[in-house]
C-alpha cells in the first residue's frame, strides 16, 4: 500500500529468518515478495541502525533460531533482540531467549535436540499415526503438501513435527496450529515423498483431481482396485498372495471373478497402502484384524467391512462392500409380488410370533432383512430393536444393538438380558440364529414381541427342520412361527441379447423337469453373450420367494412328527407356492435360464 510508515520502529517480518523485510503497520504486509529494485532502494535508504539490524540477521549462523522463527516460537524481532543480547553478553542464542524470556527452557531444548532433523527430513521408512493425518485433514494436508510425522508431549504444550514442501508457508502452518492445538515444528521435506504418504489417505474426489501427471504417477495401487471394485459394483474384493503373484478377486451379482493378478513385487506396499487406506492396523501383522470404513465413489457413499488375516504367502485383505444407496430396497425393490407384500405386512403387523426370513449363504437374507427392518422403521409407529452380531450398514430409527463376537455366548447374553430394558416392540436378528442357545432365545422372546430372525436354509421346510434338529420342541415351533420367508437370488439373462428358443417336451423332461412341468413350458430364452453383459449373457440378480404360512392341519402334522415325509404335500394343499415353482415361472417369463433353473437345485 501506499502508506508511509517509519521502518525503523516497524516489525521484522517472519518470512525468512535470515532475510527478512519490515511489515508495514497499515495493511500487515512485509515486502518480501517485492521487486528486488524495491528492496535495492530501500535497503540503500534505510537508516544506518536498520541496516545494521538486518545484518544481525543474516550473520546468524545455525538454524536455532531459524526454525523457531519459522516455527512461530518467536517472532523475528524476538530474535533479533536475542541476537543482540546474545553478542553484549557472550552467551548463547538459546539461553539468551530463555533469559529475555521468549521461550521456556524445555521448548530450547526441544528444539536443540531435534535441530539436525529439523531442517530436512526424508519420509522413507517413516512410521505415521494415520490418526495425526486425519485430525488435521487428509485432502487438506495433501492439497498443502503437508505431514504431520510426529506428535509429543511437552509439560506445558504439545508439539507437532510437520513435514512440509514449503516450511516458510506460515498461513498454512497457523492452520494446523489452530486445528491440532500444537505447537506446529515445520521441517522441510520432498513434495513427491509427502503426497506419496498421504496417498492412500485422501478422498477420491481430490485423487481425482489431481493435476500434474508426474503425481499420477505415484503409487497407488490398493486405490485403484478399490475403486474398480466400486466402479463394477462389486459385494466382495478379496486380495490374496500367492506364491508368485497377488490375486485379484471380485464378487459382482454373487458370481466370482478373476481380474488380473498383480506382481508379487509390490505385495508389501499394496498391503501396507490398503490398510492404511482401509484402517487396519499396518504394523500389526500376525493377527487377523477387521474395521469398518465409510467409502466415497463420486456420489455414492460405501460402507466397506475388511478384514486382514495372516496366509503363508502374506496378508489377505477381503472387503464387503455396501452401497447405501442401494442396499436397503422397498419391498417392491426386493423383487416381492403385490400379494405377497400383503402377506408380509401382516404377519409384520402383529405384537407377537416369529417371522423367519431364510436363505442359502449368498442369497441376500441380509439384504432382504434390513429392508424389512427400514421398511418398518418409517412406518415409526414401533420400537425396533436389531440385535447383530456384525452390523451391516445404519439404518435410521432402528436401535442396532451388538450380540459381541458369534459364539460368545457371554456377550450375546448379556446383550439380551438389556432388550428387557429397552423394551422393544419389534426384535430383529439379521444374522442366521443357528445356534441352540440363540434358537431357544427368540422362541422365547417370540411370546412377548414380534419377531424377525434369519436363518441359513435351502427351502421354507428346511428352515423348520433346522429348529426342531436345534433341540425346539415341534409344538413350539409351529406354534410360534407365523411365517417362513425364503429366498434364491438367480441370474436374469442379459436384457440387450436375449433369444428365445423352444425345447421339445423330451428334452425338457431329460432336464429334469416333471412331465407336467415340461408341458407347460412353451419357450425358453438365454442370452447370447453381448458388451453390455461382459459376455455372459446374464447381468444382474433377482430374488424369487417362497412364502410359508403353517396351516391348522400342517401343524398337526408336523407336531406328530416333524420328519414326516408328506409334509411338502401338505404345504402346497395349504397354498405355498414352492421356490421351484417361482423358478419355473421366472423361465417361462423369459427372466431367467433353463440352465440357472436346474443350477438352482429346487
Ligand atoms: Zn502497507
Ligand atoms: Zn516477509
Ligand atoms: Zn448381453
Amino acid at each position: 500500500c501506499l502508506g508511509e510508515y517509519d521502518a525503523l520502529s516497524a516489525v521484522w517480518c517472519s518470512c525468512n529468518p535470515t532475510h527478512p523485510t519490515k511489515v508495514c503497520p497499515f495493511c500487515l504486509q512485509c515486502f518480501c515478495s517485492a521487486p528486488k529494485d524495491y528492496k535495492d532502494k530501500f535497503f540503500k535508504s534505510a537508516p544506518k541502525e536498520l541496516l545494521d539490524d538486518f545484518e544481525m540477521f543474516s550473520q546468524s549462523r545455525g538454524p536455532l533460531g531459524e526454525a523457531l522463527v519459522r516455527a512461530k516460537a518467536i517472532t523475528a524481532d524476538q530474535l533479533l533482540q536475542a541476537l543482540k543480547h546474545q553478542k553484549a553478553t557472550g552467551r548463547k542464542l538459546g539461553e539468551s531467549l530463555v533469559e529475555l524470556g521468549y521461550i521456556d527452557q524445555e521448548t530450547l531444548s526441544y528444539f536443540l535436540s531435534h535441530q539436525k532433523s529439523v531442517m530436512q527430513m526424508s519420509l522413507k521408512d517413516l512410521e505415521v499415526d494415520p490418526m495425526l493425518i486425519t485430525s488435521i485433514g487428509a485432502d487438506y494436508c495433501y492439497e498443502k503438501a503437508i505431514l504431520p510425522v510426529n506428535r509429543e508431549s511437552l509439560s506445558q504444550k504439545e508439539i507437532l513435527t510437520l513435514a512440509m514442501a514449503q516450511p516458510s508457508d506460515g498461513e498454512t502452518i497457523d492452520y494446523v496450529q489452530n486445528v491440532s492445538g500444537c505447537q506446529v515444528v515445520p521441517v522441510q521435506s520432498k513434495k513427491e515423498e509427502i503426497l506419496a504418504y498421504l496417498m492412500p489417505f485422501i478422498s477420491t474426489k481430490s485423487a481425482d483431481s489431481l493435476e500434474s501427471s508426474a503425481q499420477k504417477e505415484i503409487t497407488q495401487h490398493g486405490l485403484s482396485v478399490i475403486r474398480k471394485a466400486l466402479a463394477k459394483g462389486a459385494s466382495d474384493l478379496y486380495i490374496e498372495p500367492l506364491e508368485n503373484e497377488i490375486s485379484v478377486q471380485m464378487r459382482i451379482d454373487g458370481i466370482l471373478y478373476k481380474t488380473s493378478p498383480m506382481p508379487k513385487e509390490i505385495q508389501s506396499l499394496l498391503v501396507h497402502e490398503m490398510k492404511l487406506l482401509l484402517k487396519l492396523d499396518p504394523f500389526l501383522k500376525d493377527k487377523p484384524q477387521e474395521s469398518r470404513v465409510v467409502m466415497k465413489s463420486g456420489e455414492q457413499k460405501y460402507d466397506v467391512i475388511a478384514h486382514s488375516l495372516p496366509t503363508r504367502y502374506g496378508e489377505n485383505i477381503t472387503l464387503k462392500i455396501i452401497n447405501r444407496a442401494t442396499f436397503l430396497k422397498s419391498y417392491e425393490q426386493l423383487g416381492l409380488k403385490n400379494d405377497e407384500i400383503l402377506l408380509l405386512r401382516s404377519v409384520l403387523s402383529a405384537n407377537t410370533g416369529l417371522v423367519v426370513i431364510s436363505a442359502p449363504v449368498l442369497h441376500g437374507m441380509t439384504t432382504t432383512i434390513y429392508s424389512l427392518m427400514n421398511e418398518m422403521a418409517q412406518e415409526g409407529t414401533r420400537k425396533i430393536v436389531s440385535m447383530e452380531f456384525q452390523s451391516v450398514c445404519p439404518v435410521p430409527q432402528v436401535t442396532q444393538v451388538s450380540l459381541g463376537m458369534k459364539n460368545n455366548e457371554q456377550a450375546t447374553s448379556t446383550a439380551l438380558k438389556a432388550l428387557s430394558t429397552i423394551q422393544p416392540e419389534v426384535c430383529i436378528f439379521a444374522d442366521s440364529v443357528d445356534t441352540t442357545y440363540l434358537a431357544k432365545e427368540i422362541f422365547k422372546l417370540s411370546a412377548s414381541f414380534l419377531v424377525v430372525a434369519g436363518l441359513e436354509a435351502r427351502n421354507s421346510l428346511e428352515a423348520l427342520d433346522k429348529f426342531v434338529e436345534m433341540g425346539i420342541s415341534p409344538a413350539d415351533i409351529v406354534s410360534q412361527t407365523t411365517l417362513v420367508l425364503n429366498q434364491r437370488l438367480i441370474r436374469k439373462i442379459c436384457p440387450d441379447c436375449r433369444q428365445e428358443g423352444s425345447l421339445s417336451e423330451r428334452s425338457l423332461y431329460l432336464m429334469g423337469l416333471t412331465p407336467q412341468e415340461a408341458k407347460s413350458i412353451n419357450k425358453v430364452s438365454q442370452g447370447e453373450g453381448c458388451q453390455n453383459c461382459s459376455k455372459l449373457g446374464y447381468r444382474g440378480r433377482v430374488a424369487i420367494f417362497e412364502l410359508f404360512t403353517p396351516t391348522p392341519e400342517f401343524k398337526k402334522m408336523f407336531v406328530k412328527n416333524p420328519k414326516d415325509k408328506n409334509l411338502e404335500k401338505e404345504s402346497i394343499k395349504g397354498g405355498l407356492k414352492t421356490l421351484r415353482q417361482k423358478a419355473l415361472e421366472a423361465v417361462k417369463e423369459g427372466i431367467t435360464t433353463l440352465e440357472e433353473f436346474q443350477k438352482g437345485n429346487f
